[in-house]
Parts: C-alpha cells; structure tokens; sequence
C-alpha cells in the first residue's frame, strides 16, 4: 500500500518523536512549524524513567549524553516548606533532564537523512480547509504570505490552546486552573557547583510553589507561582526580589540575586488543565497539549506527548502495514488507550492545584496524614506517575532508522 503523506502541525516533542517514528518507517512526513527553529518558549525538560528507557532502547538518550544535552539520573522531590521533605504515592522516580530545543534539532537532524521528510520552518497554520467534512489541507503563512498545504492525513501537535481544536470543530472542556507561573532561566556556568542535583518543588501554602531545576549547560530553571498579577510582577524587580530571594536554597541565592535582572529570560505560563472531548475528526488526529493541556504539575505534559506519539505511531504503522484505512475508528482506538491515563493525571493536577492552595499548617498536616496512610497501604498506591504500559514499537533504534528510506507497505 503507499504510504500516505502525512503533514504534522507543530515541531515541538509530540510532533518531532512523532515525525521520527513514521519517517524512520518510511512514511513520508512534513511537519510546519511557526517558530525560526527550535529554540523557541522554554517547555517541560523532565523525562519520566519510561521514557528515557524507551530512548535509551532506540539509541537517542546516549546520543543526547554524548552532546551534553541530557542530565541522567535526576530525581523529582517534593518539599513542604524549605526543608521538609514529603514524599507522595508511587515509586520513587528517577528521569533525565533533557534540552527540547537540543531533543528537537536532534530529531530534525535524524529524520533529515531520509529524502520524504520536510520541515517548514517559521510556517504558521492558520485554519484547516475542509472538504466534504474532511480535512484535506491546512491554510499557512509564512514570511506575511499566505498559502496551503495538502496531505492525505493531518496530526496537529500544535501544544496548549491550539486553535485548530475549534476550526476543527471539536470541543474543549476546561477544568479549573488556579495560579500562573513565572518561568525564569540563569546562565550559572560560572558556579555550576552549586546547581542543584534534583528537581525540588517547594509548596509555600496559599498558592505559592518555586521549583528549582538544573538544565543542561549549567543553567537554573526557576518557576515561581502564586496567584495574582506575575507580569506585573516580573517588571517590578524589587518586588521579585522580595518575594523570590527567600524560598531559594542558600547555595544559590547569592547567584540568582546577581543575575535577576531585566535581561534575566522569561516567560510566564498561564497554568491550565483542559482537554478536547475527541481527538480527531475525519482526516485529522490531535495529540499532546493540543489534545489534552496539562499543568506543569508533576511534570507530566512532556511525558504524556511523547506517549502519545508511541500509542499513535503503534497503531498507525500496524494499519498502513496490514493495509488497513487510517480513519476515524483508528484514531478512537488511539484515544482509547491513552484516555485512562491523561483523565487520571488531570484530575491529579486539578486536585494538586487546590490542595497548594492550603495555608502552610495545613499542607503539614496533610501530608503528615498521607506519610500514614502510604505507610498503611505499604506498596499499593498508585502514584501520579505515568505507569500505563506505551511500549513504542516503532521508535526504530538509529543503527536501522539511519539507513531507511520509504519502504512501508
Ligand atoms: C515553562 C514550562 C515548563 C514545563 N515543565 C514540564 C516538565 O518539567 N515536565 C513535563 O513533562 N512537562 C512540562 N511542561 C509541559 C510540557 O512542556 C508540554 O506539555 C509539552 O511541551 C507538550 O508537547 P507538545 O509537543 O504537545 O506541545 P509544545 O511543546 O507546545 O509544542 C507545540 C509546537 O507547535 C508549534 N506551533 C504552535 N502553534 C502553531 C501553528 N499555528 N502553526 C505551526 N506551529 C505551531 C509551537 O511553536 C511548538 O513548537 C512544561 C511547560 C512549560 C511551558
């Protein structure tokens, strides 16, 4: 059967490890994507253990290591206050720390040996053109001039708030969100000693949470959250000052307070949890923050896309193999399988949202309480984790994938 030709919307992680599974399977992929390159708003880097497995399986991680792109072996810890430490259910986890700008152009860079993949770059989608109640292209622009872009199947990874969702005609449904967060990085290449060795996410009571995380090249991610006004008050830099300096570790707050300044890099991410009812429509297939927004709560929206992506890859592949449609039954079962999990870790995050609103004495007691009952229920619990089985079949391991052109059928 040919392969059919498949245009993914949006080159961030659901899009790219989604463009190397089919291209390294031979199924020729364009993927538009409105930004210059990858280096573009700054995005999850926590990778949960599944999935640094699967990477590591498929050769990426130790290409990532090699580039010093990944930091291995980094725990997620969970404070109450400064210094208590809690733990919450499930195993404890160890990831990685990978770059998405340096995942991504790895990903380009892979897919690029093969001759039927295409990456547009700073192509935005702006609508997509429908025919007979079927999308048949998708209306872009590029450089002020408009254009289209046809295929025969259309997977839009386009991240949180996707338009396409509504020109598509599928519903959101938005829970509650509660806090936005202050995202800032620092260059500490002159201190790397005092990074710290893990992701630590400090709940300060009614609404405030800072989590410190290292990032490869010796940077500081800093998320500072709390309910209110944060543009305004990354502009007010005294104020920062003052209600950031104190929840930092003392290693690194003489650092952070050298460096916060106005060319410090920013962005403030308006925390949401939502997600559409169906994921597709006929000829079109939604995965990732586009399908389904998440918080950055537990540092799950990475990991959720990325599995996505196998899910999907799995399915799409074994029907173009046995000669199968890729219509919409196919696209339900792909939502089927990922649903459980996505509607288990949004209400997870909807209920971590209200629970950091509680004032400090109550999160004490609350997880005081939970130390109990975990130690009660001894192994049985259930953590927040992503643990339901997506064992990508099809993340074809580099000493393969670099050497195979369009060969499905
Ligand atoms: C600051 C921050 C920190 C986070 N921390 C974590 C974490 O530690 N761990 C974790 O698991 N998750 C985290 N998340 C969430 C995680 O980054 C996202 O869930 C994940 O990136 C979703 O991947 P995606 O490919 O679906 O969407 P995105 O990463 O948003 O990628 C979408 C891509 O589509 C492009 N695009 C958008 N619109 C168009 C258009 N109209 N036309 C063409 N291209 C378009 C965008 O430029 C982008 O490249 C964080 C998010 C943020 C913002």
């Amino acid at each position: 059967m040919k392969a059919p030709h498949v245009v993914i919307v949006g080159g961030g992680p659901a899009g790219m490890v989604l463009a190397w599974q089919l291209v390294s399977n031979g199924v020729p992929v364009r993927v538009l994507e409105r930004h210059p390159d990858f280096t573009r708003e700054f995005r999850g880097e926590l990778l949960q253990a599944s999935v640094v497995e699967a990477f590591e399986r498929a050769g990426l991680f130790s290409m990532l290591l090699e580039r010093g792109l990944a930091l291995p072996d980094i725990e997620r810890r969970m404070f109450v206050g400064k210094h208590r430490v809690v733990r919450v259910p499930g195993p404890r986890e160890r990831g990685a720390v990978v770059s998405q700008p340096g995942l991504l152009a790895l990903l380009h860079e892979l897919c690029s040996r093969h001759p039927h993949y295409q990456l547009d770059f700073g192509t935005t989608v702006l609508d997509a053109i429908r025919e007979d109640g079927r999308v048949v292209a998708v209306k872009t622009r590029c450089n002020g001039v408009e254009g289209r872009a046809d295929g025969d199947l259309f997977i839009v990874c386009n991240g949180r708030n996707s338009h396409l969702r509504k020109s598509c005609g599928l519903e959101t449904q938005e829970f509650e969100s509660t806090a936005d967060a202050l995202w800032l990085r620092f260059d500490l290449s002159d201190a790397p000693q005092v990074l710290p060795e893990s992701l630590d996410v400090h709940m300060f009571g009614k609404g405030l949470v800072v989590v410190f995380q290292p990032s490869p090249g010796h940077r500081l991610h800093v998320a500072y959250s709390e309910p209110g006004d944060l543009n305004r008050l990354r502009k007010d830099l005294p104020e920062l000052r003052k209600r950031l300096l104190p929840t930092l570790p003392e290693a690194l707050r003489p650092h952070v307070e050298r460096k916060l300044d106005e060319h410090t890099e920013w962005q403030v991410l308006k925390i949401l949890v939502d997600r559409v009812s169906r994921w597709h429509a006929p000829g079109v297939l939604f995965l990732g923050d586009a399908a389904h927004t998440m918080s950055p709560s537990g540092g799950q929206g990475l990991n959720l896309a990325i599995r996505d992506t196998f899910v999907a890859a799995n399915h799409l592949l074994d029907a173009l193999r046995a000669g199968r449609p890729l219509d919409e039954a196919l696209f339900q079962r792909i939502q089927d399988e990922r649903q459980p999990e996505i509607d288990r870790i949004q209400a997870g995050q909807t209920r971590a949202g209200q629970m950091v609103l509680k004032p400090l004495g109550v999160l004490h007691v609350m997880f005081t309480l939970l130390g109990v009952v975990m130690k009660l229920a001894g192994k049985k619990m259930e953590g927040a984790g992503g643990v339901l089985p997506a064992e990508p079949r099809y993340l074809t391991p580099l000493s393969r994938g670099a050497s195979t052109t369009a060969a499905t059928g």
